[in-house]
């Protein structure tokens, strides 16, 4: 009954594809504009120098080696048989665009693929780039997905967080990456501390409205050594309680339209350095929390998307004079 409660991925995978599908992290060498000095300088105020990266192989290996090696996990521990290569540290569309080509061509050709997951920052998504992917979806007959860190849609906090994008990027990458027949999953964080329940609301609203097919939440790591460490440890921030949090979270996806798949409802954060991550407790726990509220509550993802397609005049448009 609780899985039902909202749309899961796994679940989502296999009416796609007909069996359950593992994806295989993939971890190039690689930077962001956010940190090279291109768009900014130091990144996100979250960011720690692995770029998302933690669960990776190490970059050294190549795409195949890296494929390859977590294939073989996953074939002998559950017996699997579809994967998705997933491309998934720092922003992987922010390569020279022949080392790109090459990297997903080189995944492309594998065995047992049904798609590529590709995980970069919104201002990072550009024609030539998508153009590319449309041939390998269609030569290679794989399903082609977009991930896109936005975090929030408050601009006024991307500033404060320093993305180095607003919104207006996000939103044009959503358009072009639809107009080629891919999907796209966006990255929330629903604590960030300049945030409130009003934009939880709208963050489900935008998404909705851009038709946005996966989200990934995350609730706010803090590590020690980067801005946000500094601001939380010089008692300079906030992070909301766990009972906010989770009041957010079932906000969020009851305002979010019900055919949207959630990738992901709580993250884990690295394992060294962390000052503050999930609470003090375990990424499953803030998710059973999570689940438990809205049995509890008998609410659901979608109860408030009643939103769109002109609401004001839904009645009148169902009148003839
Ligand atoms: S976009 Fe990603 S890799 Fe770049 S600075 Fe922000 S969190 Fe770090």
């Amino acid at each position: 009954m609780i899985s039902e409660r909202y749309k899961q991925y796994s679940q989502h995978l296999v009416k796609k594809f007909g069996e359950k599908v593992y994806k295989l992290p993939v971890n190039l060498p690689g930077s962001c504009p956010n940190r090279d000095g291109r768009v900014g300088q130091g990144g996100c105020i979250f960011c720690d120098e692995e770029g998302s990266g933690f669960d990776c192989l190490p970059n050294t290996l190549s795409v195949k080696e890296q494929v390859e090696g977590s294939k073989g996990f996953f074939r002998k521990r559950f017996n699997a048989k579809k994967f998705i290569v997933y491309f998934q540290a720092f922003s992987n569309t922010y390569l020279p665009f022949g080392r790109f080509r090459d990297n997903i061509l080189e995944a492309a050709g594998l065995d047992d693929l049904v798609g590529i997951s590709i995980s970069t920052r919104p201002d990072c998504v550009n024609d030539r780039y998508l153009d590319f992917l449309g041939e390998v979806k269609n030569e290679y007959n794989l399903d082609i997905n977009i991930e896109l860190g936005l975090q929030t849609v408050n601009y006024h906090t991307l500033e404060k967080i320093n993305r180095g994008h607003t919104l207006a990027e996000f939103i044009d990458a959503v358009f072009r990456i639809k107009s080629r027949g891919f999907e796209t999953c966006a990255h929330l964080i629903l604590n960030l501390p300049w945030d409130n329940l009003a934009d939880t609301v709208e963050n489900a609203k935008i998404l909705s409205a851009l038709n946005v097919e996966y989200v990934k939440l995350h609730s706010l790591y803090i590590v020690r050594g980067t801005v946000l460490g500094d601001m939380y440890q010089n008692g300079e921030i906030e992070i909301i309680t766990l009972d906010e949090y989770v009041e957010r979270v079932v906000t969020f996806l009851e305002y979010l339209d019900p055919a949207v798949v959630i990738q992901r409802l709580v993250g884990k954060g690295p394992r060294e350095s962390l000052l503050f991550s999930n609470w003090g407790t375990s990424w499953w726990l803030v998710k059973q929390r999570i689940e438990e509220f809205l049995e509890k509550n008998d609410t659901c993802q979608g109860m408030k998307f009643d939103y769109l397609n002109g609401k004001a005049v839904q009645d009148l448009a169902v009148m003839n004079n």
